[in-house]
């Protein structure tokens, strides 16, 4: 019987995961049935959300112990049972931490996270990136939400990482003035130097948070794009301008906290600018509104207008690390692991 290896949930952690929480497991290879196609994955994504799902009573559902994790993959179609995908299709789906998997084929129709993957478009590992979740849920949440001016000010915390900078770009496309936040010069360099962000600001070796971002948007801030929560966003509040708006879109400074966070707090200057707080999940757009935004952003590709990166671990075995290092900062970019190459 071919075997395949799966990253099990061994443990569920309390604070910050440890390597111990994960096990690597070999398993039979699954056998498709009616309507199912066998996937190879080629890059599988990990992601911050992936956090809560560790642990019970989160926002997110709860994962099974001693089972394969979910995540997001780019992978090849190497079986079919279904008349939609071939053998040799590319596809991303959410499938599970694992080599080998099986997918539902009618979820193309159902699911914005199962789309077919035109390799000749561009590198296949983007639609886990800059032309899947990260883009999108960028363009979502700063467009429909930060709904940014020409001339206003956009903050971006996480602002190196794979949603936060597209943010930022998207933002300069609009005219707006861009600022980032992240947590160490080599990322500052990155986004200020070759993304074209107006300042960004080194979280980690401020004193004066408050103060370093007062400095680098003299005019206020008119559009806080939230990816961490906590003492960045702390620090943002005060400075937001009249009617400012502020699209939550993650909290991964708090994922780890075993305790209830404290906060949000500093809201009497919300009061003060009537300024408009709002979630959101990219995972609620449906398929058009992703296949549109997908082509937009790969136009801003191709005029040169979005640079993108990817932090790319290699083998399978180095997914969990690789999922480690997102609350360490360790990623430049989005963060992938390489598992397998076509056949
Ligand atoms: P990412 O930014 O590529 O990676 C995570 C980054 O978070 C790290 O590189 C690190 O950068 C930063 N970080 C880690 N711990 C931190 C802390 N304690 N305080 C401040 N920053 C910390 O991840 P991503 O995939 O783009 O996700 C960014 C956020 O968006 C996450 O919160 C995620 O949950 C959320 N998200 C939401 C949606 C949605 O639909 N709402 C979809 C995708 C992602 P530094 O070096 O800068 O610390």
């Amino acid at each position: 019987m071919p075997t395949t290896r799966q990253w099990h949930l061994k443990s569920r952690p309390t604070g910050e995961p440890t390597r111990e929480n994960f096990e690597l497991v070999t398993a039979d290879i699954p056998d498709p049935g009616p309507g199912e196609a066998l996937i190879k994955t080629l890059y599988q994504s990990v992601d911050p959300y992936m956090r809560p799902c560790l642990t019970e009573g989160g926002t997110h559902s709860t994962w099974g112990l001693d089972e394969p994790m979910q995540a997001d993959v780019v992978a090849e179609v190497i079986e079919s049972n279904a008349d939609e995908l071939a053998v040799g299709d590319v596809i991303t789906a959410r499938s599970l931490w694992a080599e080998h998997a099986i997918v539902d084929a009618s979820e193309l129709h159902t699911s914005v996270k199962m789309r077919r993957v035109d390799p000749d478009l561009a590198p296949v590992s983007t639609a886990l990136g800059v032309l899947g979740s990260g883009g999108t849920t960028a363009y979502f949440g700063l467009i429909d939400i930060g709904d940014p001016e020409p001339g206003d000010t956009v903050v971006v915390s996480a602002a190196a990482g794979s949603v936060g900078s597209v943010v930022g770009q998207l933002a300069r496309i609009a005219g707006a003035r861009a600022v980032g936040t992240a947590g160490s010069d080599e990322k500052v360099e990155w986004l200020t130097d070759e993304l074209g962000f107006d300042a960004a600001v080194n979280y980690r070796e401020t004193d004066d948070l408050e103060a370093a971002l007062e400095a680098a948007c003299p005019n206020g801030i008119d559009v806080y794009f939230d990816n961490v929560g906590g003492p960045v966003t702390d620090a943002v509040w005060p400075l937001l301008n009249d009617d400012a708006r502020v699209p939550i879109c993650g909290q991964i400074a708090l994922y780890n906290d075993p305790d209830t966070p404290v906060g949000p707090r500093k809201l009497e200057s919300l009061i003060a600018t009537c300024a408009r707080v709002e979630g959101f999940r990219s995972g609620n757009y449906n398929a058009e509104e992703w296949q549109d935004v997908i082509e937009r952003l790969a136009g801003f590709i191709d005029t040169g207008e979005l640079a993108y990166r990817e932090d790319v671990a290699e083998g399978f075995e180095a997914a969990a690390d690789a999922f480690l290092g997102l609350f360490e900062g360790e990623n430049i970019g989005k963060q992938l692991v390489h598992v397998a190459d076509r056949q």
